[in-house]
């Protein structure tokens, strides 16, 4: 479908939508970047011009989250995908054990990777229930000569968002945020260690953000090839190689853009209104749309819904886009309906969304 310059609601689960903004000034700045003469893409990343925004990118995401001065913040490259092998790479050994909640396919992949390097064990999972929920959990679960424990904050296809997080004493913790970073305020001292993927609420994808405890770092293995060491990003500034320098441009600019809006607490407030819209029309609806998570364990940036049978969410899809909504698919792995209402997704598009489910409802119910 041809659509006229950014008419559609974009609810796709990443890359997804960026804050137009962010865009405007890109483009405005494209072909000179700060009277530079040259793109920021054409800079040299070793130059000062380019070092500016790389470090401001940096001082943006310590200034948002507060991060406590024993972390360090590092981007990297392969994706979150990499860090379920650098992780284990860098901290587990053949003598020791790392302990993995599970709560959808990015934790199952993630654990995959631990059997090259040591054991990983799954300290619960609620793959019985599809995913349902977020087991409990607590500090009983883990041995504590653990070398970690992961946990996957937000599960992108099921749905579901860890509310609190839970205290596992002295067992560093590792969280994959890649769905649901920068969408509210959270204790970083809490994580021994936090990564994401940015193309969902930093940026374009090609950049990983790391936010590592100094502790965790000095545990890290030594027989590790030197650009899958956490240590060596740490040491250069992530300039070991070259950066994705037009894509830590754009996660600065996110970053300055989410300052504006009111910072983290205003993101969040936002971001419960905007998922309030459509899940009340899913509770409301008597079973004609039918949510995937369980009410307690629901998440802010991926509702997950079905419809009573295939044939009616085929047609609910077909609909959908033919009014402007991209991206509602639910992930090829379990079929049905997503919305992905990441912090770019303005409200009038989780509003528009709702009405829509609604008179959807009417006609066929
Ligand atoms: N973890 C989560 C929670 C994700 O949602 C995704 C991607 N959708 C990944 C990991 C994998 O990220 P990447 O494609 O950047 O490797």
């Amino acid at each position: 479908m041809n659509h006229p310059s950014r008419n559609v609601y974009n609810f796709n689960a990443g890359p997804s939508a960026l804050p137009t903004a962010v865009l405007e000034k890109a483009q405005q700045e494209l072909t000179n970047f700060n009277q530079s003469g040259m793109s920021v893409m054409e800079l040299s990343h070793r130059s000062k011009t380019y070092e500016a925004v790389h470090n401001e990118a940096i001082d943006r995401l310590k200034k948002l989250y507060d991060i406590p001065n024993d972390y360090e913040v590092i981007f990297v490259q392969g994706g979150a995908s990499l860090q379920f092998s650098m992780i284990p790479m860098n901290f587990l050994t053949k003598d020791t054990k790392a302990g993995y909640i599970m709560t959808g396919s990015w934790s199952e992949k993630a654990f995959k990777e631990t059997a090259l390097f040591g054991t990983g064990y799954k300290i619960a999972s609620s793959k019985d229930d599809a995913y349902r929920h977020i087991p409990t959990v607590s500090a009983e679960d883990v041995n504590e000569d653990d070398a970690y424990v992961h946990l996957t904050t937000n599960n992108t296809i099921y749905g579901t968002q860890w509310q609190e997080y839970p205290d596992f004493g002295n067992v560093p913790v590792i969280a994959d945020m890649s769905s649901d970073i920068m969408s509210k305020p959270i204790d970083v001292s809490k994580f021994d260690m936090i990564y994401a993927g940015a193309q969902k609420n930093l940026g374009p994808s090609g950049v990983t953000v790391v936010i590592i405890k100094k502790s965790l770092l000095e545990k890290a293995n030594e027989q590790v090839p030197t650009i899958l060491k956490y240590q060596t990003h740490v040491d250069s500034n992530s300039l070991y190689n070259t950066p994705p320098t037009f894509g830590i441009y754009m996660l600065g600019e996110v970053l300055k853009w989410i300052d504006m809006q009111g910072g983290l607490e205003t993101i969040q407030k936002v971001n419960k209104e905007k998922a309030t819209y459509i899940y009340d029309v899913i509770d409301e609806s008597n079973g004609f749309y039918i949510g995937h998570a369980d009410k307690a364990s629901r998440s802010l940036m991926n509702i997950t819904f079905r419809l009573k049978d295939e044939a009616l969410e085929k047609q609910f899809l077909e609909e959908a886009a033919e009014k402007g909504f991209v991206g509602l698919n639910g992930h090829r792995s379990v079929g049905g309906c997503r919305a992905s209402t990441y912090n770019a997704v303005p409200t009038e598009a989780c509003l528009a969304l709702s009405e829509f489910m609604k008179e959807f409802q009417a006609k066929h119910a």
